[in-house]
């Protein structure tokens, strides 16, 4: 990467903005370039931005991403947008003979009832969860394009899948957010409120892994500059716990004291989704943010992103 011109693609989302920080501590050039300018489900204005601008190196962060209901709700949204933003991204940089780019997909693409933790060779061995399953099938499609450029054009394209991320720039819409950002604005408010009782979705009992999402950009740039291969590489703590158990955390640190009821009319999802990290650890790489820290600074960062008068 030294030297070289890198293109964070979704550098104003969760995870880009993540690795836009991250990538401040390397020598290289960034580049970015707003959705208003190039809308990257347009092919054209890719093709057009790539020939003029030619970055050597790419990190494909950008996506259409929700929680659970967004999911459920938004599925032509979910197909659409993201296998055109990874087929022009990727034809694009193949095109413009980049010297590497990393997909980034998601563990929702593991089989719903997969053997846990999820290993990377279970991808398309059972069907998926039918909640993320347009999301999923748009992330898959990605990896096959990584899989195919790679054996036909020698692409050095590779394919990281990370767990559930937290962290500051998240989504803290009521409806349409992950877990993390919704059970961290639901406290708050219950907090501000003298509310006495608060409701998480689901029954509880789904287990989640969460990785902080500055965690999630070093393992990015260290599988950048240190891996090259056809395999997909899963990125996560390793760890997980149940919603409920996760619930009281999120309260503790928020400072909510009330109540916890669960709401089983709520979809669960998955039950578990887990991931083997022993690959990434062979590379080298373990995620150093506990879950309370990482939840402090994630409450923080939401903290600075409400109206003084709601804090
Ligand atoms: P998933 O990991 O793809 O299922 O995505 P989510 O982050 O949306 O949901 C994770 C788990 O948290 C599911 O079991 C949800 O039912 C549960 N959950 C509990 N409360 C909430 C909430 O307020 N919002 C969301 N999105 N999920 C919740």
């Amino acid at each position: 990467m030294k030297g070289r011109s890198v293109y964070v693609a979704g550098h104003r989302g969760m995870v880009g903005s993540a690795l836009v920080r991250r990538l401040a501590q390397e020598d290289v050039q960034l580049v970015t370039v707003d959705r208003r300018e190039v809308d990257l489900c347009n092919q054209a204005a890719v093709f057009d931005w790539f020939a003029k601008t030619r970055p050597q190196v790419i990190f494909l962060a950008a996506a259409k991403v929700g929680g659970i209901v967004a999911n459920n709700t938004l599925r032509a949204e979910f197909i659409y947008d993201n296998i055109a933003i990874a087929a022009n991204v990727i034809q694009a940089a193949h095109q413009n003979g980049a010297e590497k780019l990393m997909f980034l997909g998601s563990s929702c693409i593991y089989p719903k009832l997969a053997p846990q933790p999820l290993r990377e060779d279970s991808v398309l061995t059972g069907p998926l969860e039918p909640t993320n399953e347009p999301y999923a099938i748009a992330k898959i499609a990605g990896i096959k394009m990584v899989e195919a450029y790679r054996s036909q054009y020698g692409c050095d394209f590779i394919s990281v899948m990370p767990t559930n991320l937290y962290g500051p720039g998240d989504n803290y819409h009521p409806e349409l957010s992950h877990v993390v950002a919704a059970l961290i604005r639901r406290f708050h408010e219950a907090k501000v409120a003298g509310a006495k009782s608060v409701v998480v979705w689901g029954t509880g009992t789904p287990r989640r892994e969460f990785l902080y999402v500055d965690d999630m950009a070093d393992a990015c740039v260290h599988l950048m500059k240190t891996y090259s291969g056809s395999e997909l590489i899963n990125i996560g703590t390793g760890e997980d716990i149940t919603i409920a158990g996760f619930a009281h955390i999120v309260a503790e640190i928020v400072g909510y004291s009330g109540e916890i009821s669960f709401d089983a009319s709520r979809p669960d999802g998955t039950p578990r989704k887990l991931l083997d990290v022993s690959r990434l650890a062979k590379l080298g790489w373990h995620a150093t943010t506990s879950l309370e820290d990482g939840l402090r600074r994630a409450y923080e960062a939401y903290l600075t992103s409400v109206p003084v008068a709601v804090r």
